[in-house]
């Protein structure tokens, strides 16, 4: 439930308020407005618990949340959340655009992909150092050598750095490097991953499992909010259909329907959506007009050499021209690139 509090009121009521809910085994989460202080508190049956607050003379009104997702959910947090990395925004009127290699292969080719998808206009600096890879044969990524590589590309480019990081164990090393930490759809239910990178203070891209509905990835959201980590960043990357002409498909609903359900940012990923380079454009330029926040793309030098993903990864000078569309309708929806 949400207790809303008077403006008036003094922190020595709002402290009261906060142990009242801890009393009743609840757990607050404290979001201060200009006017006013708003309570969440969070806990099983939390609702049943109103009567306690209804009749204090500091409490405005006290609404049930009727999701089962809570601190994501829009009647928790009215307003958009922006999430803030390295000084750059996601969620608000910028486009956050994330690009660079699926997987680090070496030095050379993340440094020079940072440097043509940084030239082309992108943000923030993709690539895989743990990959997760359907046939355990299958290339799994440079380790922590990855994560050095990425940091001397972000180092020479000043793009911050996403990365997947796939277990408990290495949630430290992965955070000494990533600025945001990426949760794979593989593991979007994986519940004691997410609760880890919830106690960090490290923005988390959240992907969308491939066959989770938008209930869960907002549930999945909720997991990581709940340990207090306010910085989640959803990502719609397609999900499993009878369609095998393309490798997932795009689910365009979800960015509406995330939009109007949750507070939180939305990306889009039209590389692994669509698994065809070929495709990725016009699949680009459709989530950007359906309120996307912002796209993670996968661009290789040589995508005829990429250890992983070579099929749908764009060359620069593709990357280059869709970044240029992407701004014209950019412009249409009444956002910047
Ligand atoms: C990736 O971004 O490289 C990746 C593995 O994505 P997903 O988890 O969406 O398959
Ligand atoms: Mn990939």
């Amino acid at each position: 439930m949400i207790i809303v509090l008077r403006p008036e009121t003094s922190e020595e009521q709002v402290r009261r308020v906060i142990e009242r809910i801890e009393e009743l085994g609840l757990k607050p989460h404290v979001s201060r407005g200009e006017s006013r202080v708003i309570i969440g508190a969070i806990g099983a049956h939390a609702s049943s618990f109103a009567y306690h607050f209804e009749g204090l003379d500091c409490v405005e009104r006290v609404t049930p949340i009727s999701k089962p997702y809570k601190l994501a959910s829009r009647e928790f947090k009215h307003n958009n959340t922006v999430v803030t990395v390295n000084g750059r925004a996601i969620g608000g009127k910028q486009l956050a655009i994330v690009a660079g290699p699926c997987s680090v292969e070496s030095l050379e080719m993340v440094v020079e992909t940072a440097m043509v998808v940084k030239e082309a206009g992108a943000h923030f600096l993709r690539g895989g150092a743990f990959k997760p890879r359907t046939c355990p044969y299958s290339f799994q990524g440079l380790g922590e050598q990855g994560l050095k590589y990425l940091k001397e590309a972000s180092r020479r480019t000043g793009l911050p750095i996403v990365t997947e990081v796939m277990d408990v164990n290495e949630i430290d090393l992965v955070s000494e490097y990533a600025d945001v930490l990426q949760i794979g759809a593989r593991n979007m239910q994986n519940f004691r991953l997410l609760e880890q990178v919830g106690k960090l203070n490290k923005p988390i891209l959240l992907k969308r499992g491939i066959s989770a509905t938008i209930e869960e990835l907002l549930m999945a959201a909720e997991y990581i909010l709940a340990q207090g980590n306010p910085n989640v960043i959803l990502c719609e990357r397609g999900i499993r259909t009878f369609e095998a002409l393309t490798r997932n498909t795009l689910d365009i609903n979800c960015i509406p329907a995330v939009r109007m359900l949750s507070h939180l940012p939305i990306l889009v990923d039209p590389s692994h959506s669509t698994g065809v380079a070929e495709l990725v454009p016009s699949v680009s330029r459709a989530a950007i007009a359906a309120g996307a926040d912002g796209l993670i793309i996968e661009v290789h030098i040589h995508p005829e050499e990429a250890l992983c993903d070579g099929a749908q990864s764009l060359t620069p000078n593709t990357f280059l021209q869709l970044m240029q569309d992407i701004r014209r309708i950019a412009a249409a929806v009444d956002r910047q690139l």
